[in-house]
């Protein structure tokens, strides 16, 4: 029988380390594993259970393993055989590029809605009985996780992006369970994990037909959602919440947290916070898992179809929202070219470079970046293997701010878990705790903003394998 080689990260060392991201596919494979909140708000696997040989078949879908075959490896495996592939290498194997939005679902997308009636599309159309998309759940525990839709009027609900850890754990068992043929939505290392998981399950293969991928900057632990209500002047948890509320009025990137709470006298009260009053946390990485820090997949290179938004000059001033699309299947590129053809969706095609644009900050922090966490962190501890290398070779501004935004990381995590540890309400204890952190890192930014040499980062966006 031939020998399975251990990989030097393998499922264990990743739960150890802190690279899990909770995707729940080890736990499709193995009653064993169960996906669990730890302290810090995360949705982590727990493997204390499981024997040597599920740990061996969980290694080759575990997204952050060294076993799992790269992104790239498995996109070509997937969609190199259409004739018409193409492959960039910032944005993975594309068939086509557009920028659009459908005026029906744009109202409840995050930004143009293309996610959304593509789902209602499939359900439509009979290509699939039944979508996977995140919604609001009824566990304590998990205010959103994944939900099953079969019906298209049913989505209006589950639009926009949930910055909120939640797992495939049980929705995949759902699958297992249940007969049909499913679209499943999900951030990039999500679309990986199931990619691979499809290859070794053919039961998942024959089900999970359609991924739906949207690009993703990082994750937010469950804090987030604590910290905006915080910021909103509530300390109650809301019993509804939306981190995207859009003001058409205004530009798409200036967006509303905007939760409801029960009053003492049961009456429902709306209160929100506008982005910009929050908006720099988004850049400086709050409550970001420390797997987001070890991932180079910003497309969802593996997944069908890629949306994000339009962080484009020409798209940004309409607060209604544009979403960019990458496709990879050419089903689901007719799908779209059909939509654009009976009027229901207004779409353009676009450049690679625009694409490319539209996602700078993420590739700076997820390709440039990475390359010196991958060097300072690899020094002392194993690391996940990526397909760029480590490199200590970027200038001192550069790597003086991911050695901040690291810190700020590390340290909002510990922070915002006194606060809540402490039972008091408000954010007096987080605040306090982050204070000297984030002054540095205003600081810091305003310095190299007046005495740095602007630089171009796109040459090293690139991968190096
Ligand atoms: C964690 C996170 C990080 C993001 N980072 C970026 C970024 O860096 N750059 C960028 O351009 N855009 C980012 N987005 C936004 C994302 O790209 C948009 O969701 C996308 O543009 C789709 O918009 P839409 O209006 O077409 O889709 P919509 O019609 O809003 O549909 C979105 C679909 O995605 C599902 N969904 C939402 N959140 C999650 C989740 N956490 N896991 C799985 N499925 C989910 C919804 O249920 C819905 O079905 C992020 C979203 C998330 C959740
Ligand atoms: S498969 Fe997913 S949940 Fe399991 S250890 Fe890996 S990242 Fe964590
Ligand atoms: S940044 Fe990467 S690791 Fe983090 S949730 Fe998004 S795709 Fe997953």
């Amino acid at each position: 029988m031939k020998q399975q080689k251990t990989p030097r990260l393998g499922i264990p060392e990743v739960v150890r380390e802190g690279f899990c991201i909770g995707c729940g596919s080890c736990a499709a494979q193995s009653a064993a594993a169960t996906i669990n909140r730890n302290e810090y708000g995360e949705l982590v696997a727990d493997i204390q259970d499981c024997n040597q040989s599920e740990l061996e078949r969980m290694n080759v879908a575990c997204p952050f393993s060294d076993a799992a075959p790269n992104e790239t490896e498995l996109a070509r495996a997937a969609f190199g055989q259409q004739p018409n592939i193409r492959f960039g290498e910032e944005v993975g194997v594309f068939t086509g590029l557009y920028a659009g939005y459908s005026d029906t679902y744009r109202k409840w997308g995050s930004s143009g809605g293309i996610v959304s009636w593509l789902l209602s599309q499939m359900l439509n159309d009979g290509l699939v009985d039944k979508v996977i998309v995140v919604g609001q759940s009824g566990d304590n525990d998990r205010f959103f996780d994944f939900r099953v839709v079969d019906k298209s009027e049913d989505l209006s609900a589950s639009g926009t992006s949930f910055y909120y850890p939640v797992s495939f754990d049980r929705v995949l068992q759902y699958v297992i369970d249940n007969p049909g043929r499913y679209a499943v939505t999900g951030v990039p290392c999500f679309h990986k994990a199931l990619r691979q998981l499809k290859a070794n399950n053919p039961l998942i293969a024959e089900r999970v037909l359609y991924q739906a991928g949207i690009v993703c900057g990082q994750m937010k632990s469950s804090f987030y959602l604590d910290y905006l209500s915080r910021k909103t002047g509530m300390d109650a948890m809301p019993v509804a919440a939306c981190f995207r509320r859009k003001d058409e009025s205004s530009r798409a990137d200036d967006y509303l947290f905007e939760a409801t709470y029960l009053n003492a006298f049961g009456i429902e009260e709306i209160r929100s916070v506008r982005n910009r009053e929050i908006g720099a946390s988004w850049a400086m990485g709050l409550f970001k898992p420390r797997a987001c820090d070890f991932c180079d997949d910003v497309f969802a290179e593996t997944a069908d179809i890629a949306v994000m938004d339009a962080w484009l000059d020409r798209y940004v001033q309409d607060g209604k929202g544009t979403s960019l699309v990458v496709t990879r299947s050419n089903a689901l590129q007719s799908l779209l070219e059909a939509g654009r053809e009976s009027g229901e969706l207004l779409l353009e095609t676009v450049s690679e470079d625009d694409i490319i644009e539209s996602q700078r900050g993420g590739l700076n922090h997820r390709r440039v970046g990475l390359r010196y966490r991958l060097f300072l962190d690899g020094q002392q501890n194993p690391v996940p293997r990526k397909r760029v290398q480590p490199s200590n070779q970027l200038d001192i501004w550069f790597k003086i701010e991911q050695r901040i935004r690291s810190a700020i990381r590390k340290k909002s995590r510990l922070a915002m878990r006194r606060q809540l540890k402490s039972g008091l309400g408000g954010l007096e204890i987080y605040e306090s705790e982050m204070k000297h952190v984030l002054s540095l890192f205003k600081w810091f930014s305003r310095l190299r903003n007046r005495l740095a040499p602007k630089r171009d980062y796109k040459p090293q966006f690139r991968l190096d394998c």
